[in-house]
């Protein structure tokens, strides 16, 4: 229809690079009327100058490399057509703070995007590294980008390091989730060594993906915090650090 192709006119100003959209097909997934409706409003906003390539395509979502008119800024679309949102719905529901979200798929993926936001504001303040959010608008996030000069920072999965640094960069996570749960009064709830990306430079970690993350009163938020403890310590047995999850789960509990 004329509407769809003048808002798709638009996106072109935005100097999509159609090439990085992977396939058509996922294209067609993720840039549908009502996003590319939300990327247009965002770019008026001038909070989006540009969008370019695609650094990820999830279950769920779409994360592309953008900039605002200084820096680069990372875009993660929700995608509405997504087949994953009946779990999703589970965590929206538990949630207190999400008492009042209407039960549309549409409106659980805005309140979703929401969410991850405010988790990510939540998490900062607690002293946790995070991308710093910028702007929920919809179903499209859009955040502090982690990288350096257009390469995201690798994801803990893909980051050699010696042993003692290994150690440091455990002791920070379990740090990291104790700040979360005891200061945050938040669980993650999805984390492990793809959630985590390391700053080559340091070493540190940043923690990421907090869509799913939920707070203390989540009927399930003891069996995530086990959970996500239990993936940190089994990924750094490879760097001989054996430390029991159930201690670890204990210590965090009891401050
Ligand atoms: P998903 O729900 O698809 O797993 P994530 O939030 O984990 O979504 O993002 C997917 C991938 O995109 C991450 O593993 C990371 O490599 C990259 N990514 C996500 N957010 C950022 C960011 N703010 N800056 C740089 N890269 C990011
Ligand atoms: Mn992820």
């Amino acid at each position: 229809t004329r509407k769809v192709k003048r808002i798709d006119t638009e996106v072109d100003k935005l100097r999509m690079r159609r090439k990085d959209t992977d396939t058509l097909k996922v294209k067609e997934n993720v840039f549908d009327e009502p996003t590319l409706k939300t990327l247009y409003t965002l770019s008026n906003k001038g909070i989006i100058e540009a969008i370019g390539g695609s650094i990820s395509t999830g279950k769920e979502a779409n994360v592309f490399l953008a900039e605002d008119n200084e820096k680069d800024i990372a875009v993660k679309i929700y995608r509405i057509s997504s087949s994953t949102f009946n779990s999703m719905e589970d965590y929206i529901l538990g949630d207190p703070r999400f008492r009042n979200v209407r039960h549309s798929k549409r409106d659980i993926i805005f309140a979703w995007t929401k969410k991850e936001q405010r988790n990510l504001v939540r998490a900062k303040e607690a002293g946790l590294r995070v991308p710093e959010p910028i702007v929920a608008e919809r179903n499209i996030l859009v955040m502090e980008f982690m990288g350096n000069e257009g390469v995201p920072f690798p994801q803990l999965k893909d980051y050699r390091m010696e042993k003692e640094t290994a150690k440091e960069a455990f002791d920070t996570i379990i740090n990291y989730i104790d700040l979360l749960y005891n200061e945050a009064n938040l669980v993650h709830g999805d984390l492990s060594e793809y959630n985590i990306l390391i700053i080559p430079e340091t070493e540190e970690p940043v923690f990421i993906d907090m869509g799913q993350s939920v707070t203390r009163e989540h009927p399930r938020s003891i069996e995530f915090l086990i959970r996500d403890i239990e993936n940190i310590a089994r990924y750094f047995k490879k760097y001989g650090i054996r430390e029991d999850p159930h201690q670890l789960y204990t210590t965090i509990r009891n401050k």
